[in-house]
């Protein structure tokens, strides 16, 4: 009777052709860090290995490292680098491909001998002010990376798009105009766009791309839903009605008694808390669906439970199915009522829901 997350893997590989289909002759990074999004690294890298993803993009080199070891031999891009000595020795031995940022990793780079020299991008910082070497110090980077022996070759230039989910910043153009003569100037290839710059921003596209969100069928975009983007949500967060009760007007519910019955009336109780990732604070009134009908969360989530108003729903009964995001409830409308984004609640969800896939 406990929760479970469905995987619809169809639904997957669709929202890669959707990818594609947006940067036409653009090669695919796709972007599977964080356990895939909560989808499940190995099943996720296989899955759109299978469906055609020119390379795979992890954050950080242990990722990378679970990719080999399982047996993916794909070019895999390590978003993050590595940040010492031991890490380097890790890319090198695995073949993994590492973002260079800084001018520490420069410095390692130089110190360290390896047994295989190492294909890397070159990461520039157009203005998100996170991971990157700035405008000015680029080009000495690209020419000094060339030169050390532990460098096998700088694959192309990259950056990250800070703003590009909202489609009326402007920030999305200043970090173009900047980075753009930069690429020519070197004359490398370029990888810029995340789902946000590929389904928003064409001046955003280049030779590589790093779709992350949309292949998991959400929205990049604030407000925004997968289906208005033609993409199909891949995880649906379910779980069942473990009890109904009556109560009469201004009975408590749940811990610190938050919410009081407005009337008499019945409350649904789900089984799926915050131990399931399900988010501590959302507040009453996000919805939930139960038998394809959105009801309104009541009282405070705990661990292991929700409670629910059944107020519209005069016939719920123990064992019914209820949707917490997925299909027919966007993850999208939860985020917005929690006061997150789609990301953080598949991210969130822990070990002890299992995981099923569909269309596999
Ligand atoms: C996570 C990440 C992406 C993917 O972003 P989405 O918004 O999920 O598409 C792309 N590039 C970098 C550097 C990232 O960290």
């Amino acid at each position: 009777m406990g929760p479970r997350v469905l995987i619809d893997l169809t639904a997957m590989r669709h929202n890669l052709q959707r990818a594609r289909e947006s940067v036409p002759g653009s090669r695919v990074f796709v972007v599977i860090k964080s356990d895939a999004y909560g989808h499940g690294l190995l099943r996720v890298a296989k899955v759109l290995a299978d469906a055609g993803a020119d390379a795979l993009a992890v954050a950080r080199v242990d990722e990378g490292v679970t990719l080999r070891e399982a047996g993916f031999t794909q070019d895999l891009l390590i978003l993050e680098g590595f940040f010492n000595a031991e890490e380097l020795q890790l890319a090198s031995h695995h073949q993994l491909i590492p973002a260079i940022h800084q001018a520490e990793q420069l410095r390692i780079l130089e110190q360290q001998e390896v047994a295989s020299p190492l294909r890397c991008w070159l990461k520039a910082d157009s203005g998100m002010h996170r991971l990157g070497f700035q405008p000015d110090d680029l080009l000495e980077a690209w020419v000094g990376l060339q030169q050390l022996p532990a460098i096998a070759s700088v694959e192309g230039v990259m950056t990250h798009l800070s703003s590009a989910d909202d489609r009326n910043d402007s920030k999305t153009e200043a970090q173009l105009a900047l980075f753009l003569p930069l690429a020519k100037e070197i004359g490398c290839a370029t990888c810029i766009p995340n789902s946000a710059g590929i389904l928003g921003w064409p001046e955003s596209h280049s030779d590589w791309i790093r779709p992350g969100i949309m292949l998991y069928g959400a929205s990049p975009f604030i407000n925004g839903r997968a289906e208005q983007e033609g993409l199909r949500p891949v995880m649906t967060m379910e779980s069942r009605l473990i009890a109904v009760s009556h109560y009469p007007e201004g009975a408590p519910i749940g811990y610190g008694g938050s919410y009081r019955c407005p009337e008499a009336m019945s409350v649904g109780v789900v089984a799926v808390g915050y131990g399931d990732g399900y988010p501590r604070h959302a507040p009453s009134g996000t919805p939930v669906l139960l038998n394809a009908k959105r009801v309104p969360l009541v009282g405070r989530v705990s661990m292991d439970m929700i409670t629910v108003d059944l107020r519209s729903q005069p016939h719920a009964a123990v064992g019914d199915t209820v949707v917490l995001w997925g299909r027919g409830l966007p993850a999208e409308e939860v985020a917005e009522h929690v006061g997150t984004i789609a990301y953080a609640l598949f991210c969130g969800v822990t070990n002890r829901v299992p995981r099923i896939e569909l269309g596999g």
